[in-house]
């Protein structure tokens, strides 16, 4: 099995400055324009749970799999009226 070498050092160097992985790939993908992406398999975590885009307030409180709240009313952010894109029911 081949190691590639600059992830293995990017991986140090997180966990040398304490930041998590799981956080650092939020900040990238969220760079690249996605805008929806949370961190799965670490309950608790802030990032279990989806954030507006527009105001950046909750949308979607999770543990887990558990859904505590769901803050989209007819396909929008329901504190700022950002349109969600998605089929809601
Ligand atoms: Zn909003």
């Amino acid at each position: 099995m081949k190691l590639n070498l600059s992830v293995l050092k990017t991986l140090k160097v997180l966990k040398e400055e304490g930041t998590f992985f799981e956080e650092e790939a939020i900040r990238i993908t969220q760079g690249v324009g996605l805008k929806y992406v949370y961190i799965g398999n670490v309950p608790g975590h802030k990032y279990n749970s989806t954030f507006c885009p527009k105001c950046d307030k909750r949308l979607i409180h999770r543990i887990h799999f558990s859904v505590l709240s769901n803050n989209i009313k007819d396909g929008k952010c329901k504190f700022c009226q950002y349109e969600i894109h998605g089929i809601w029911r």
